[in-house]
């Protein structure tokens, strides 16, 4: 894969840049800016190097057309506080606006142009529709930059076919996640161990399935441990259960036994009267969930036994929350796992979008986890083994 230094020179020329500054707003208010502070090196490298930087994006869900609550704009102030230096606005994709805003950018200028869904063509399921649009956007630039991590298994204009209309390199952002995934599937230090939680067996069968193959152990907890529990034989009671899927899993634990890989699934669990933070709440043994209650937390034994099997290990990829944590009382499963990787001398690898909410709302350091994925959908598809196009055309 071709790198920015490969680019040669970029002073005076224009880059186009493909970021993902994809931010929850509260109104105009961002309440989360990580994917903004993650875009900023390779935006400020380039800046730096001279060229005239041409930053597309996307922002929530329009269908196409603009959309005021989905604007830019707010992004473009945080953009241009954490630069450091005033940050021109485009207020269309391709159109007037954006040509006006380009051909006026000083070397070492950085504009954003407006949310790049805002025009059908980028999403668009037809390729000539969508190498269309790609011209227009490839003859605002000279060279184009993909930095947008999260939407790198995207076949879309401003991700894949601009990429094959001008010389392009991969950005620091999706090298560096590109590299932590090679350290997740090929270039693994052993022992390893992957923790799967979150909500629904279903999201994660893909990689379950692949990772079956290349990890030692399997931890398992969340929602989707329920599941699992069922395919033993186990009471699951009100819990989240996907019973359609109980013989998929049956046929995992099946495999596991098979490949020698070990799978660990919860010993107790929490589990409530109701899905609410005042309901009442105990700890069962796993095997013991009470029919009129729902498993909404793995239990203090549990949370020991997972950082047992976690102390002596060499990489950790943790995707999935191992309860409720936006609840306190069904939090602290989750606490004593992120607390573990910690504890562990592992290479640890955080993904998923309410993984990494969870460890910055329970008030953990970024910083102690080895890397906090940035791109929940791009980093899963990669680990099912599928090809991701927004990888497969920068290194062609
Ligand atoms: P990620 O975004 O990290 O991949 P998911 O989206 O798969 O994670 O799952 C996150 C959600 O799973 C959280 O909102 C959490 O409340 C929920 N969850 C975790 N454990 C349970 C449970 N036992 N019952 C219901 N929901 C759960
Ligand atoms: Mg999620």
């Amino acid at each position: 894969m071709k790198t920015i230094d490969d680019l040669g020179d970029l002073r005076g020329k224009r880059v186009l840049v493909r970021s993902d500054l994809n931010v929850p707003l509260d109104g105009t208010t961002i309440t989360d800016d990580g994917r903004i502070r993650a875009s900023v090196p390779t935006i400020k490298r380039l800046a730096d190097a001279g060229a005239k930087v041409v930053v597309v994006a996307h922002l929530g869900r329009p269908k196409g057309a603009p959309e005021e609550k989905y604007s830019l704009r707010p992004v473009v102030t945080r953009m241009s506080q954490l630069l450091g230096r005033d940050v021109a606005f485009a207020t269309d994709t391709v159109g007037d606006s954006a040509r006006a805003v380009v051909a006026g950018l000083a070397d070492g200028d950085v504009a954003i142009l407006e949310n790049i869904r805002f025009n059908a063509g980028e999403t668009s399921k037809d390729d000539a529709v969508r190498g269309a649009f790609a011209d227009q956007l490839a003859a605002l630039a000279d060279v184009f930059v993909s930095d947008g991590f999260g939407v790198v298994h995207r076949k879309q204009a401003s991700v894949y076919d601009v990429a094959q209309r001008l010389p392009h390199a991969a950005g620091g952002l999706v090298l560096t996640e590109v590299e932590v995934l090679k350290k997740l599937t090929v270039d693994v230090q052993r022992p390893y161990a992957v923790v799967l939680g979150g909500s629904k067996v279903s999201d994660k069968l893909g990689v379950i399935d692949n990772l079956l193959g290349k990890a030692d152990r399997i931890l398992i907890g969340g929602g989707m441990v329920f599941t699992f529990l069922a395919a033993q034989g186990y009471e699951v009671g009100k819990s989240l259960l996907e019973a359609d899927q109980i013989d998929v899993v049956k046929g995992y634990l099946t495999r596991a036994v098979e490949l020698g890989v070990e799978v660990v699934l919860p010993v107790d669990v929490v589990a409530a009267t109701a899905f609410s933070a005042e309901a009442e709440h105990a700890v069962y043994a796993a095997d013991a969930i009470p029919a009129d209650r729902l498993g909404l937390d793995i239990g203090p034994k549990s949370a020991n036994l997972f950082a047992e099997k976690l102390a002596d290990t060499k990489t950790v990829f943790w995707n999935g929350p191992m309860g409720v944590f936006e609840l306190e009382p069904y939090s602290h499963g989750t606490r004593a796992l992120a607390q573990a990787l910690i504890d562990s001398k592992a290479f640890t690898v955080v993904g998923g979008g309410d993984s990494a909410a969870a460890v910055r709302l329970l008030g953990f350091d970024e910083a102690a986890f080895g890397h906090i994925s940035t791109g929940g959908g791009a980093s899963l598809e990669y680990l099912e083994g599928k090809t991701l196009p927004g990888i497969a055309v920068l290194e062609s």
